[in-house]
């Protein structure tokens, strides 16, 4: 097929197109890649921005307990609704984007939900550099809001805040998850802060938690109890939401945090898709063998890492054509 032929059937609404070409579009072969490219550049951008989410705490929180509800809700509202679970299961073994989808179970097989798992390739346990090409795919398609739902493990954090607008963090009270955390700075680019759970035993938990909490927190930070289970406290969180985004767009300010915060993600997915090409033709300026090894040593704080870095740096820039860089 060719890439305007897929294109076509995309326009159509054809699901089984959009998967197509997210599969290209997450894809490392270079063909496929290439392929991606040209549908990427016939694809066209949506008439108004979506409202990007993204869900974030350790497993067994309650985060598809918690979207499963929020998306029948935000379903009430027209919303068509994309959920990009990153699936960390290549990397670790905390459940299984089965799972997964059978907890969203109320979500599955609506016309206006779209659940697609990201292929993490294993490489930070989820978010990799096509991730916001997805967003962009879907968007084109017509999806007004995209929920991404993270792990609470490595970066994965951090570039999930570098996409969306709203960073929503799940946490259990009595857990040991806000001291986790406050210690992996998760809290800090929190949006929102949601103790679930609130319906259970720890109910009293939960409050002094949340009180804790408080003390410590940026004002503009919102900070509620709720239950995933029962819905408990969902529709003010979700109010408040849509209240913010409101705000953002009213005051221009929507496009422009998108910005400073894309700046983050442009670094990390330049460096992933980068990095391995560099890798594969560094070998005449220093062997990967003594790269490693240098690495190492200085790890052992036997050696210090800079003067390799420079030399590399240097001769890659070089090799790049700059002939008279200094
Ligand atoms: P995830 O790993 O963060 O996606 O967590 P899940 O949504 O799979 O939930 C893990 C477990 O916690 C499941 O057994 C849920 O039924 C349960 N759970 C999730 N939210 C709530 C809640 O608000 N209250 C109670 N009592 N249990 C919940």
């Amino acid at each position: 097929m060719t890439p305007q032929e897929l294109c076509a059937a995309f326009k159509h609404r054809q699901r089984s197109a959009l998967a197509k070409i997210i599969t290209h579009v997450e894809s490392d072969a270079p063909a496929s890649r290439l392929y991606a490219d040209e549908v990427l550049a016939l694809l066209e951008k949506p008439a108004k921005p979506s409202i990007r989410i993204a869900i974030s705490g350790p497993p067994g929180v309650g985060k598809s307990t918690f979207i499963n509800t929020l998306g029948q809700k935000l379903l009430e509202y027209n919303f068509k609704i994309a959920i990009l679970p990153i699936d960390p299961a290549s990397e670790l073994s905390f459940g299984s984007i089965l799972a997964d989808k059978t907890r969203m179970a109320s979500l599955l097989g609506r016309p206006d939900v779209y659940i697609r798992p990201s292929s993490s390739r294993g490489i930070l346990g989820g978010i990799n550099a096509a991730m916001s090409d997805v967003i962009f795919v879907v968007e084109s398609f017509g999806f007004d809001l995209v929920i991404i739902e993270t792990v609470g493990v490595g970066q994965s954090e951090a570039l999930a805040y570098t996409l969306v607008d709203h960073f929503v963090v799940l946490l259990q009270p009595a857990s040991g998850d806000f001291l986790q955390a406050i210690k992996k700075g998760i809290l800090e680019r929190a949006d929102f802060i949601l103790v679930n759970k609130a319906d259970t035993e720890l109910q009293d938990q939960a409050k002094q938690s949340l009180e804790a909490l408080s003390q410590g927190l940026p004002q503009h930070i919102y900070l509620s109890a709720i239950s995933a289970l029962t819905g408990m406290g969902i529709d003010n969180f979700l109010k408040n939401l849509l209240t913010k985004h409101a705000h953002k767009i009213d005051t221009h300010s929507l496009l422009k945090e998108r910005k400073r915060r894309f700046e983050g993600f442009f670094n990390f997915a330049l460096q992933e898709r980068l990095w391995p090409k560099v890798l594969e033709k560094i070998s005449p300026i220093m062997p990967l063998s003594e790269i490693l090894e240098q690495v190492d040593q200085a790890a052992q704080g036997e050696k210090a890492l800079g003067p390799m870095l420079d030399y590399l740096c240097d001769n890659i820039i070089r090799k790049l054509g700059y002939k008279n860089y200094k």
